[in-house]
């Protein structure tokens, strides 16, 4: 991904992620225990809390994010929030003055500070955590790229830790605080939909499923942790595609991460995708970056290749410039069935 100008780029990262949390379960103000030790919770899982003391963590937010007026009222020395809403020169002075040994903030927020270069003027850093949203996968190799430290992922959900990723970089989901049902959409492979019921913050006791999809890991993670361990999360369920299958025509999903390895091989010129199933037998894909007529070939033939190992009807593909491509609501997608299962 190239550089940006950085109000195209926080628009962009504002639709894609959003930049807030929700603040149904942590009301602005009146601290609770219960949310005090929500954030302990959270700590504990960017760093062993006997080790905190040691870091100098500073959380990149918006001012209205509720986690804000929990950590400032917390008033410790090697915590400090740094608010995304002020000037972008004003949050690199106090970035620089109080020279952080972790960053903590929101995956699109941590993109455009990749994006920036400015990080390298941050030689105490050891470690960047994305909170909130998964990270795309692209997003991700972008950010190591520019940044060069490990990146830590911990997934959120209406204020609920769904999960975090351990020193070797495996998802797993925080059943400390959750209890997990999976409703199965592909258990030869080990792809669910996770029914989610939180115990960890005002939400006590709430069940919900959430809208992605999870594939687990077959062989337990090297860090030997007993919290199920994912191989990654295949998307939003709105991602995944439908095809025929070969032969019985019985309707097969086509997982977000099929196409995203689709893309990954080409990430060095492809800045920017959109590829949107309008039907059971037609895809259009829009590109952005350096684009000739032999990438759409590479592209077009990648994916046939893919259809074809996952034993589906090729779909016709279609595409289209970046500039028409489909932007249906406030999230913009980079994956979307356009039609109801
Ligand atoms: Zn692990």
């Amino acid at each position: 991904m190239q550089r940006k100008s950085l109000g195209v780029l926080y628009h962009y990262l504002q639709n894609k992620y959003g930049l807030k949390f929700s603040r149904e379960s942590l009301p602005q103000s009146n601290i609770s225990e219960k949310q005090r030790l929500w954030f302990r919770q959270l700590l504990a899982m960017i760093q062993p809390l006997k080790e905190i003391r040691r870091q100098r963590i500073a959380f990149m937010l918006n001012r209205d994010n509720p986690l804000f007026d929990i950590i400032t009222s917390m008033v410790e020395e090697n915590i400090q929030c740094i608010d995304l809403l002020q000037s972008h020169a004003n949050q690199w002075q106090q970035l620089n003055k109080y020279q952080p040994t972790v960053v903590v903030s929101s995956p699109s927020a941590l993109l455009m500070l990749a994006m920036t270069d400015e990080m390298k003027a941050l030689p105490m850093l050891n470690k960047i955590v994305a909170l909130g949203a998964l990270l795309d996968p692209l997003d991700q190799q972008c950010i190591e790229k520019h940044l060069s430290v490990p990146l830590q992922q911990i997934y959120m959900h209406q204020n609920c830790i769904i999960a975090s990723t351990c020193r070797y970089g495996t998802l797993h989901v925080n059943e400390t605080n959750l209890e997990l049902e999976k409703e199965w959409i592909d258990p030869v492979n080990k792809r669910f939909i996770p029914i989610i019921t939180d115990f960890s913050s005002e939400n006590s006791g709430k069940r919900y499923k959430l809208q992605n999809v999870f594939k687990a890991k077959t062989q337990a993670c090297a860090c030997k942790a007993p919290e199920l361990a994912l191989e990654k999360s295949e998307g939003h369920c709105e991602e995944i595609f439908y095809f025929p299958e070969k032969g019985s025509g019985k309707l097969k999903p086509f997982f977000p991460s099929f196409v995203r390895q689709a893309f990954m091989r080409y990430a060095h010129l492809i800045q920017d995708y959109q590829i949107i199933q309008l039907t059971l037998d037609r895809v259009q894909i829009a590109l952005k970056g350096e684009i000739d007529e032999r990438l759409f070939r590479q592209v077009k033939e990648r994916l046939e290749d893919l259809f074809l190992m996952q034993h589906v009807d090729s779909p016709a593909i279609d595409f289209i410039s970046f500039e028409e491509r489909k932007v249906t609501d406030d999230q913009v997608r980079r994956m979307r069935r356009q039609f109801i299962m």
